[in-house]
């Protein structure tokens, strides 16, 4: 009786400890709306609770760097590979071995060291006024710097890390010189000096500004399915087109996560990026986020599907990021502001 008393009383304490341990921390530069949901969904069906923690990117990798080996992080989730990369560098991130991983995730999608893996896929790419600028106009990111473009494109400035990572990919692709002579001719056909976000490029085009904008679609996609009226029809007088479809592709960048280095909760945290690859996570995070799916046979949602298909880069993406110094350094010499 005594012993089975113990028993009882030993599987109430494994309950209680498991229940106090199963749970992961999450530092999140994706806002708390577009990301909650889907970790509530994870809680629910695994029991493990999920602590958010939200803000700037390069703030929350600062803080994991600054609280070192007795930092909370369990998943660090980020956009662009240029902070995941970074990340990485800083060591603040470990390999994740997962069948389930490897399987979902191409290889050009995620670190050759398994440190991080992309959650969607975003397409940075050309957007023109419908009103001003014809398709047959337009064919390859190159063609930006002929003469006729000059004083009528849109594009923010060198210190966003779309940028960065999108000349980074052409350094890789068309190397440094070609890269710099390109950039040196966008930037001569600049309409004004780069300011705002991409939502504020493709508003200047809307608005007469300039007619072409360079931009991530799911600025587009937001702006399409926003409340707000305003930004309906600003969208609506915004086309995509996607260029260098004959040759290397549109240039793709990722949203992604990784395990953090001193996680305390590892095999939780494992589990969340396998969730996040499960057919269902993906649908809803890349349409919430106007994104498109990394696992493949995941539809696309309406809105970017109206965009169309498109080939799009497949370079590594981890070279993106270990080029993103030498590309900053680039666009500074091309005069990008
Ligand atoms: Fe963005």
């Amino acid at each position: 009786m005594k012993n089975a008393l113990g028993l009882v009383l030993l599987a109430l304490a494994t309950v209680a400890f498991s229940a106090h341990s199963a749970e992961v921390n999450v530092y999140s530069a994706r806002k708390e709306a577009l990301i909650k949901p889907v970790l509530d969904t994870f809680s629910e069906q695994t029991g493990i609770k999920v602590n958010l923690i939200t803000g700037n990117a390069d703030a929350l990798i600062s803080r994991i760097a600054s609280e070192g080996k007795f930092s909370p992080a369990d998943v660090l989730i980020t956009t662009d590979v240029g902070r995941l990369h970074r990340a990485k560098s800083q060591d603040l991130l470990q390999s994740v071995t997962s069948n389930e991983l490897s399987q979902h995730v191409p290889a050009r999608l995620r670190d050759a060291d398994n440190q991080w893996f992309a959650l969607t896929k975003r397409a940075r790419t050309i957007m023109y006024s419908k009103d001003r600028v014809s398709a047959e106009e337009l064919s390859d990111m190159e063609s930006l710097t002929d003469e006729k473009w000059k004083g009528r494109i849109c594009i923010r400035s060198s210190s966003n890390i779309y940028n960065q990572s999108m000349v980074a990919a052409l350094i890789e692709q068309l190397g440094e010189q070609a890269t710099l002579a390109w950039a040196k001719g966008l930037v001569k056909n600049f309409a004004r000096p780069p300011k705002g976000g991409d939502r504020d490029q493709i508003k200047a085009v809307a608005a007469g500004q300039c007619d072409i904008a360079i931009a991530n679609t799911y600025y587009l996609a937001g702006m399409l399915t926003d409340s707000d009226p305003s930004q309906v029809k600003a969208a609506e007088a915004v086309a995509v087109f996607w260029p260098n479809q004959e040759n290397r592709g549109v240039h793709v960048n990722i949203s992604g996560a990784g395990v953090a280095r001193h996680a305390p909760n590892k095999d939780a945290a494992v589990r969340l990026l396998e969730y996040m690859l499960t057919a269902e996570a993906q649908a809803w995070y890349a349409e919430h986020n106007g994104e498109y799916p990394v696992r493949e046979g995941v539809e696309q949602s309406p809105v970017l599907v109206q965009f169309g298909d498109f080939k799009a880069e497949d370079i590594p993406l981890q070279r993106v990021g270990q080029l993103n110094a030498e590309a900053l350094v680039l666009m500074d010499k091309a005069g990008w502001k």
